[in-house]
Protein backbone atom coordinates (compact mmCIF):
# COMPACT_ATOMS: atom_id res chain seq x y z
CA UNK A 1 0.00 0.00 0.00
CA UNK A 2 1.31 3.77 -1.02
CA UNK A 3 2.57 5.23 2.26
CA UNK A 4 4.59 9.06 1.41
CA UNK A 5 6.71 10.94 3.07
CA UNK A 6 6.41 14.87 2.62
CA UNK A 7 9.90 16.39 3.32
CA UNK A 8 9.04 20.25 3.82
CA UNK A 9 5.50 21.46 5.09
CA UNK A 10 6.22 24.68 3.86
CA UNK A 11 4.39 26.11 1.33
CA UNK A 12 4.43 23.44 -1.57
CA UNK A 13 5.08 20.74 0.84
CA UNK A 14 1.71 21.36 2.89
CA UNK A 15 0.21 21.63 -0.15
CA UNK A 16 1.28 18.11 -1.41
CA UNK A 17 0.59 16.83 1.79
CA UNK A 18 -3.34 18.53 1.66
CA UNK A 19 -4.09 17.02 -1.38
CA UNK A 20 -2.38 13.80 -1.09
CA UNK A 21 -4.47 13.20 2.21
CA UNK A 22 -7.44 14.63 0.49
CA UNK A 23 -7.66 11.59 -1.94
CA UNK A 24 -7.07 9.09 0.56
CA UNK A 25 -3.22 8.44 0.54
CA UNK A 26 -1.49 8.01 4.07
CA UNK A 27 1.01 10.83 3.98
CA UNK A 28 3.60 12.02 6.99
CA UNK A 29 5.49 15.28 6.62
CA UNK A 30 8.58 16.37 8.31
CA UNK A 31 9.26 19.97 9.45
CA UNK A 32 12.47 20.89 10.67
CA UNK A 33 10.14 23.96 12.42
CA UNK A 34 6.32 23.86 11.56
CA UNK A 35 4.01 25.14 9.07
CA UNK A 36 3.11 28.76 8.77
CA UNK A 37 7.49 29.56 10.00
CA UNK A 38 9.05 32.50 8.53
CA UNK A 39 12.50 31.23 8.10
CA UNK A 40 11.79 29.57 4.72
CA UNK A 41 10.24 31.22 1.51
CA UNK A 42 7.05 32.40 3.12
CA UNK A 43 7.61 34.76 5.36
CA UNK A 44 6.44 38.73 5.27
CA UNK A 45 2.90 38.88 4.84
CA UNK A 46 1.95 39.09 1.48
CA UNK A 47 2.16 36.71 -1.82
CA UNK A 48 0.85 38.21 -5.06
CA UNK A 49 -1.47 36.45 -7.33
CA UNK A 50 -1.31 36.77 -10.80
CA UNK A 51 -2.51 35.32 -14.19
CA UNK A 52 -1.31 37.33 -16.73
CA UNK A 53 1.81 35.83 -16.49
CA UNK A 54 5.31 37.05 -17.72
CA UNK A 55 7.13 34.17 -17.50
CA UNK A 56 5.13 32.63 -20.02
CA UNK A 57 2.05 31.39 -21.08
CA UNK A 58 2.85 27.86 -19.65
CA UNK A 59 1.63 29.14 -16.33
CA UNK A 60 -1.93 30.16 -17.44
CA UNK A 61 -3.68 26.97 -17.39
CA UNK A 62 -2.22 25.99 -13.89
CA UNK A 63 -2.11 29.51 -12.49
CA UNK A 64 -6.52 29.01 -13.28
CA UNK A 65 -6.35 25.94 -10.92
CA UNK A 66 -4.45 27.25 -8.70
CA UNK A 67 -7.23 30.07 -8.34
CA UNK A 68 -9.99 27.05 -7.94
CA UNK A 69 -7.87 25.32 -5.36
CA UNK A 70 -6.99 28.50 -3.39
CA UNK A 71 -10.96 28.96 -3.12
CA UNK A 72 -11.16 25.14 -2.05
CA UNK A 73 -8.79 26.13 0.44
CA UNK A 74 -10.58 29.19 1.61
CA UNK A 75 -13.65 27.38 2.26
CA UNK A 76 -12.10 24.35 4.07
CA UNK A 77 -9.75 27.14 6.39
CA UNK A 78 -13.19 29.12 6.90
CA UNK A 79 -11.04 32.73 6.27
CA UNK A 80 -9.93 34.58 2.93
CA UNK A 81 -6.66 33.91 1.91
CA UNK A 82 -6.33 35.36 -1.23
CA UNK A 83 -7.72 39.18 -1.21
CA UNK A 84 -8.74 39.73 -5.08
CA UNK A 85 -8.14 43.62 -5.23
CA UNK A 86 -6.44 43.11 -8.74
CA UNK A 87 -3.12 43.80 -9.83
CA UNK A 88 -1.45 46.11 -12.22
CA UNK A 89 2.25 46.43 -14.24
CA UNK A 90 2.90 49.85 -14.32
CA UNK A 91 5.80 51.07 -16.65
CA UNK A 92 7.17 52.25 -20.35
CA UNK A 93 4.68 51.03 -22.98
CA UNK A 94 7.47 49.23 -25.05
CA UNK A 95 9.16 47.76 -22.47
CA UNK A 96 9.60 44.03 -22.78
CA UNK A 97 7.91 43.05 -19.65
CA UNK A 98 4.87 44.84 -20.27
CA UNK A 99 4.64 43.38 -23.90
CA UNK A 100 5.00 39.78 -22.18
CA UNK A 101 2.42 40.55 -19.69
CA UNK A 102 -0.31 41.65 -22.86
CA UNK A 103 1.43 38.62 -25.09
CA UNK A 104 0.40 36.33 -22.39
CA UNK A 105 -3.09 37.92 -21.59
CA UNK A 106 -3.65 37.78 -25.40
CA UNK A 107 -2.91 34.05 -26.08
CA UNK A 108 -4.68 32.81 -22.89
CA UNK A 109 -7.75 35.32 -23.44
CA UNK A 110 -7.48 37.18 -20.23
CA UNK A 111 -9.52 39.57 -18.80
CA UNK A 112 -7.10 42.76 -18.79
CA UNK A 113 -7.19 46.03 -19.55
CA UNK A 114 -4.81 49.08 -20.47
CA UNK A 115 -5.12 52.31 -18.88
CA UNK A 116 -3.06 55.54 -19.71
CA UNK A 117 -3.24 59.22 -18.13
CA UNK A 118 -6.56 60.01 -16.04
CA UNK A 119 -7.84 56.63 -16.27
CA UNK A 120 -4.85 55.14 -14.37
CA UNK A 121 -4.79 58.28 -11.81
CA UNK A 122 -9.10 57.95 -11.28
CA UNK A 123 -8.50 54.14 -10.86
CA UNK A 124 -5.18 53.76 -8.94
CA UNK A 125 -4.04 56.98 -7.76
CA UNK A 126 -1.18 55.15 -5.61
CA UNK A 127 0.90 54.45 -8.62
CA UNK A 128 0.58 57.40 -11.18
CA UNK A 129 2.00 57.23 -14.32
CA UNK A 130 5.37 58.58 -15.60
CA UNK A 131 5.45 60.25 -19.22
CA UNK A 132 5.17 57.28 -21.70
CA UNK A 133 3.61 54.81 -19.31
CA UNK A 134 1.19 52.74 -19.16
CA UNK A 135 -0.74 50.88 -16.68
CA UNK A 136 -2.18 47.03 -17.69
CA UNK A 137 -4.77 46.06 -15.51
CA UNK A 138 -4.77 42.07 -14.18
CA UNK A 139 -8.56 41.82 -12.79
CA UNK A 140 -8.06 37.83 -11.79
CA UNK A 141 -4.62 39.26 -9.45
CA UNK A 142 -4.86 40.04 -5.60
CA UNK A 143 -2.36 38.92 -2.75
CA UNK A 144 -2.16 36.09 -0.92
CA UNK A 145 -1.34 35.36 2.82
CA UNK A 146 1.37 33.31 3.13
CA UNK A 147 2.05 32.25 6.80
CA UNK A 148 -1.95 31.13 7.28
CA UNK A 149 -1.96 29.76 3.84
CA UNK A 150 0.61 26.82 5.13
CA UNK A 151 -1.45 27.06 8.63
CA UNK A 152 -4.81 26.40 6.63
CA UNK A 153 -3.15 23.20 4.00
CA UNK A 154 -1.58 21.48 7.12
CA UNK A 155 -4.49 21.86 9.47
CA UNK A 156 -6.76 20.77 6.15
CA UNK A 157 -4.32 17.53 5.63
CA UNK A 158 -3.97 16.59 9.49
CA UNK A 159 -7.97 16.77 9.04
CA UNK A 160 -8.05 14.43 5.96
CA UNK A 161 -5.90 11.78 7.88
CA UNK A 162 -1.98 12.99 7.20
CA UNK A 163 0.42 13.33 10.18
CA UNK A 164 3.07 16.06 10.30
CA UNK A 165 6.32 15.26 12.53
CA UNK A 166 7.17 19.10 13.70
CA UNK A 167 10.09 20.42 14.35
CA UNK A 168 11.78 16.94 12.84
CA UNK A 169 14.65 17.63 10.29
CA UNK A 170 15.28 14.90 7.53
CA UNK A 171 19.01 13.95 7.47
CA UNK A 172 18.66 12.01 4.45
CA UNK A 173 16.36 10.35 1.54
CA UNK A 174 17.21 6.85 0.20
CA UNK A 175 15.25 5.65 -2.25
CA UNK A 176 16.08 1.64 -3.30
CA UNK A 177 13.82 -1.13 -5.09
CA UNK A 178 11.17 -1.86 -2.36
CA UNK A 179 10.77 2.15 -0.76
CA UNK A 180 12.40 5.30 0.67
CA UNK A 181 13.98 5.21 3.91
CA UNK A 182 13.47 8.99 5.59
CA UNK A 183 16.44 9.61 8.14
CA UNK A 184 15.25 11.80 10.57
CA UNK A 185 16.15 13.54 13.90
CA UNK A 186 14.16 11.08 15.46
CA UNK A 187 14.94 7.81 13.45
CA UNK A 188 14.44 5.98 10.50
CA UNK A 189 11.12 5.64 8.36
CA UNK A 190 10.02 3.67 5.46
CA UNK A 191 7.75 4.65 2.72
CA UNK A 192 6.98 3.31 -0.64
CA UNK A 193 7.29 7.14 -2.32
CA UNK A 194 8.88 10.65 -0.90
CA UNK A 195 8.25 14.01 -1.83
CA UNK A 196 11.01 16.38 -1.96
CA UNK A 197 9.71 20.14 -1.16
CA UNK A 198 12.71 21.50 0.74
CA UNK A 199 12.62 25.28 -0.23
CA UNK A 200 15.20 27.10 0.16
CA UNK A 201 17.22 24.22 1.98
CA UNK A 202 17.05 21.89 -1.48
CA UNK A 203 20.40 22.22 -2.42
CA UNK A 204 21.61 20.03 0.47
CA UNK A 205 18.64 17.43 0.39
CA UNK A 206 17.66 17.03 -3.32
CA UNK A 207 19.50 14.38 -5.39
CA UNK A 208 22.44 15.10 -8.10
CA UNK A 209 23.36 16.76 -10.31
CA UNK A 210 20.15 18.63 -9.84
CA UNK A 211 20.77 19.57 -6.65
CA UNK A 212 24.22 21.42 -7.78
CA UNK A 213 22.45 23.86 -10.06
CA UNK A 214 20.78 25.33 -7.76
CA UNK A 215 21.44 29.02 -5.55
CA UNK A 216 19.57 30.30 -2.74
CA UNK A 217 19.23 33.36 -2.88
CA UNK A 218 18.07 36.39 -0.60
CA UNK A 219 14.94 38.95 -1.38
CA UNK A 220 14.50 42.05 1.23
CA UNK A 221 11.29 43.27 2.18
CA UNK A 222 10.81 47.10 3.41
CA UNK A 223 7.40 48.78 4.44
CA UNK A 224 7.08 52.58 4.13
CA UNK A 225 4.32 54.49 5.87
CA UNK A 226 1.69 55.64 3.95
CA UNK A 227 0.92 59.88 3.69
CA UNK A 228 -2.67 59.85 4.19
CA UNK A 229 -4.90 56.73 5.58
CA UNK A 230 -7.70 56.12 2.45
CA UNK A 231 -4.30 55.15 0.38
CA UNK A 232 -3.34 51.73 0.09
CA UNK A 233 -6.59 50.49 1.27
CA UNK A 234 -6.05 46.54 1.74
CA UNK A 235 -9.63 45.82 0.62
CA UNK A 236 -9.51 48.31 -2.44
CA UNK A 237 -5.75 49.18 -3.60
CA UNK A 238 -4.43 46.49 -6.43
CA UNK A 239 -0.73 44.78 -6.15
CA UNK A 240 1.55 46.57 -8.16
CA UNK A 241 4.36 45.22 -10.34
CA UNK A 242 6.89 48.37 -11.76
CA UNK A 243 8.96 47.73 -14.90
CA UNK A 244 11.75 49.14 -15.65
CA UNK A 245 13.96 51.72 -13.43
CA UNK A 246 12.87 51.61 -10.99
CA UNK A 247 11.41 47.89 -10.47
CA UNK A 248 9.41 46.78 -8.01
CA UNK A 249 6.51 45.05 -6.30
CA UNK A 250 3.92 46.87 -3.96
CA UNK A 251 1.06 45.87 -1.87
CA UNK A 252 -1.07 47.16 -0.49
CA UNK A 253 -1.09 47.91 3.55
CA UNK A 254 -2.56 45.15 5.26
CA UNK A 255 -1.28 45.79 8.48
CA UNK A 256 -2.38 49.68 8.41
CA UNK A 257 1.92 50.19 9.85
CA UNK A 258 3.02 49.78 6.26
CA UNK A 259 3.45 49.56 2.47
CA UNK A 260 5.71 46.70 1.64
CA UNK A 261 7.95 47.16 -1.52
CA UNK A 262 10.65 44.44 -3.10
CA UNK A 263 13.08 46.42 -4.87
CA UNK A 264 13.72 44.15 -7.52
CA UNK A 265 16.99 43.62 -7.65
CA UNK A 266 19.66 41.13 -8.78
CA UNK A 267 18.89 39.00 -5.92
CA UNK A 268 21.91 38.12 -3.53
CA UNK A 269 22.89 34.01 -3.16
CA UNK A 270 23.04 32.89 -0.07
CA UNK A 271 25.04 29.76 1.70
CA UNK A 272 21.63 28.44 3.43
CA UNK A 273 18.68 29.96 5.14
CA UNK A 274 20.59 29.85 8.16
CA UNK A 275 23.28 32.35 7.40
CA UNK A 276 20.80 35.03 5.64
CA UNK A 277 21.85 38.36 7.21
CA UNK A 278 19.13 40.24 9.23
CA UNK A 279 20.71 43.89 8.52
CA UNK A 280 20.82 45.28 5.15
CA UNK A 281 23.51 47.58 3.41
CA UNK A 282 22.71 51.34 4.32
CA UNK A 283 23.26 51.63 0.89
CA UNK A 284 20.25 49.67 -0.54
CA UNK A 285 17.77 51.54 2.04
CA UNK A 286 19.01 54.21 0.52
CA UNK A 287 18.02 52.64 -3.05
CA UNK A 288 14.50 51.79 -2.07
CA UNK A 289 13.79 55.03 -0.70
CA UNK A 290 14.82 56.70 -3.80
CA UNK A 291 12.65 54.56 -5.80
CA UNK A 292 9.60 55.49 -3.63
CA UNK A 293 10.15 59.06 -3.73
CA UNK A 294 10.42 58.99 -7.46
CA UNK A 295 7.50 57.03 -7.55
CA UNK A 296 5.11 56.67 -4.75
CA UNK A 297 4.29 59.84 -3.63
CA UNK A 298 1.64 58.25 -1.49
CA UNK A 299 4.46 56.58 1.03
CA UNK A 300 6.79 58.70 3.21
CA UNK A 301 10.25 57.19 2.13
CA UNK A 302 11.84 56.21 5.77
CA UNK A 303 10.94 52.18 6.13
CA UNK A 304 9.57 51.18 9.41
CA UNK A 305 10.31 47.57 8.43
CA UNK A 306 12.95 45.43 6.85
CA UNK A 307 13.45 41.92 6.18
CA UNK A 308 14.85 39.58 4.21
CA UNK A 309 13.54 36.12 3.18
CA UNK A 310 15.10 33.50 0.89
CA UNK A 311 14.15 30.93 -1.85
CA UNK A 312 16.05 28.61 -3.89
CA UNK A 313 16.23 29.32 -7.69
CA UNK A 314 17.25 27.17 -10.62
CA UNK A 315 19.16 28.08 -13.83
CA UNK A 316 16.67 29.05 -16.36
CA UNK A 317 13.96 30.40 -12.87
CA UNK A 318 11.61 27.67 -13.78
CA UNK A 319 11.05 25.35 -10.58
CA UNK A 320 11.07 21.56 -10.35
CA UNK A 321 8.70 19.51 -10.35
CA UNK A 322 8.43 15.92 -11.44
CA UNK A 323 8.78 11.88 -10.39
CA UNK A 324 12.35 10.47 -10.56
CA UNK A 325 11.69 6.92 -9.29
CA UNK A 326 10.04 6.86 -5.75
CA UNK A 327 10.86 10.52 -4.99
CA UNK A 328 8.91 13.76 -6.18
CA UNK A 329 10.96 16.49 -6.84
CA UNK A 330 8.67 19.80 -5.99
CA UNK A 331 11.20 22.23 -5.40
CA UNK A 332 13.72 25.44 -6.16
CA UNK A 333 10.06 27.61 -7.31
CA UNK A 334 12.56 30.60 -8.11
CA UNK A 335 10.55 33.78 -6.50
CA UNK A 336 7.71 32.87 -7.87
CA UNK A 337 6.03 29.72 -6.24
CA UNK A 338 3.93 31.06 -4.02
CA UNK A 339 0.48 31.44 -6.06
CA UNK A 340 0.93 28.71 -7.55
CA UNK A 341 1.61 26.38 -4.52
CA UNK A 342 -1.73 24.47 -4.63
CA UNK A 343 -2.19 23.38 -8.03
CA UNK A 344 2.13 22.22 -7.63
CA UNK A 345 0.62 19.88 -4.22
CA UNK A 346 -2.08 18.65 -6.52
CA UNK A 347 0.37 17.66 -9.42
CA UNK A 348 2.55 15.87 -6.52
CA UNK A 349 -0.47 14.10 -6.08
CA UNK A 350 -0.97 13.02 -9.04
CA UNK A 351 2.71 12.00 -9.60
CA UNK A 352 2.52 9.97 -6.47
CA UNK A 353 -0.67 8.14 -7.42
CA UNK A 354 -0.02 7.40 -10.90
CA UNK A 355 3.48 8.58 -11.89
CA UNK A 356 2.55 10.69 -14.10
CA UNK A 357 0.12 14.09 -14.78
CA UNK A 358 -2.25 15.38 -17.39
CA UNK A 359 -1.17 18.96 -16.93
CA UNK A 360 1.51 20.35 -18.82
CA UNK A 361 4.65 20.76 -16.69
CA UNK A 362 7.25 20.05 -18.83
CA UNK A 363 9.10 23.51 -18.54
CA UNK A 364 9.45 22.41 -15.00
CA UNK A 365 11.28 19.13 -15.59
CA UNK A 366 13.76 18.04 -13.33
CA UNK A 367 15.63 16.63 -15.68
CA UNK A 368 15.23 19.37 -18.65
CA UNK A 369 18.42 20.98 -19.78
CA UNK A 370 20.07 23.50 -17.34
CA UNK A 371 23.26 24.60 -16.92
CA UNK A 372 24.94 26.03 -14.10
CA UNK A 373 24.26 29.74 -13.92
CA UNK A 374 27.45 32.14 -14.45
C1 LIG B 1 10.61 37.69 -0.28
C2 LIG B 1 9.92 36.76 -1.24
C3 LIG B 1 8.87 37.24 -2.00
C4 LIG B 1 8.18 36.38 -2.86
N1 LIG B 1 7.11 36.86 -3.54
C5 LIG B 1 6.34 35.99 -4.23
C6 LIG B 1 5.11 36.43 -4.78
O1 LIG B 1 4.73 37.59 -4.65
N2 LIG B 1 4.35 35.52 -5.43
C7 LIG B 1 4.72 34.22 -5.57
O2 LIG B 1 3.99 33.43 -6.17
N3 LIG B 1 5.89 33.78 -5.05
C8 LIG B 1 6.69 34.63 -4.37
N4 LIG B 1 7.85 34.20 -3.81
C9 LIG B 1 8.26 32.81 -3.98
C10 LIG B 1 7.52 31.86 -3.09
O3 LIG B 1 7.30 32.41 -1.80
C11 LIG B 1 8.34 30.56 -3.02
O4 LIG B 1 8.63 30.10 -4.33
C12 LIG B 1 7.61 29.48 -2.26
O5 LIG B 1 7.20 29.95 -0.98
C13 LIG B 1 8.54 28.25 -2.11
O6 LIG B 1 7.89 27.28 -1.36
P1 LIG B 1 8.69 26.00 -0.88
O7 LIG B 1 7.68 25.04 -0.38
O8 LIG B 1 9.60 25.55 -1.97
O9 LIG B 1 9.63 26.50 0.31
P2 LIG B 1 9.25 26.81 1.86
O10 LIG B 1 7.90 27.43 1.95
O11 LIG B 1 10.40 27.52 2.46
O12 LIG B 1 9.14 25.36 2.50
C14 LIG B 1 10.24 24.53 2.68
C15 LIG B 1 10.03 23.77 3.99
O13 LIG B 1 10.93 22.69 4.07
C16 LIG B 1 11.39 22.56 5.40
N5 LIG B 1 12.65 21.83 5.34
C17 LIG B 1 13.72 22.12 4.57
N6 LIG B 1 14.68 21.18 4.72
C18 LIG B 1 14.20 20.28 5.60
C19 LIG B 1 14.72 19.09 6.16
N7 LIG B 1 15.93 18.62 5.84
N8 LIG B 1 13.98 18.41 7.05
C20 LIG B 1 12.72 18.85 7.40
N9 LIG B 1 12.19 19.99 6.89
C21 LIG B 1 12.91 20.69 6.01
C22 LIG B 1 11.51 24.01 5.86
O14 LIG B 1 11.50 24.12 7.27
C23 LIG B 1 10.28 24.63 5.21
O15 LIG B 1 9.15 24.57 6.07
C24 LIG B 1 8.59 35.04 -2.98
C25 LIG B 1 9.68 34.56 -2.24
C26 LIG B 1 10.33 35.41 -1.37
C27 LIG B 1 11.47 34.88 -0.56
Amino acid sequence: MTSVAVIGTGTVGSMALWRLAARGIPATGFDAYAPGHDRGAAGGETRIFRTAYKEGPAYVPLLREARTLWEELERSAGRRLLTPVGGVTVGPRDHPKVRAVLAAARACDLDVEVLTGQDARDRVPEHPLRDGEVMVVDHEAGYLRPEPSVGAAAAAAERAGARIARYTPVRQVRPDATGVTVVAEDGEHRFTHAVLAPGPWAAGLLPEPVAGLLTTKAITSTWFPRREESLFDPGRCPIAIRVGEPAYSCFPSVDGVGVKVNLHVPWQPVASPESLPRSVPVAYIAQVAEAVTATLPGLRPDPVRVATYCDAFTPDGHGLLGRQGRLVLAAAFSGHGFKLAPVFGDIVADLVETGATAREIDHLAPNRPLRRSP
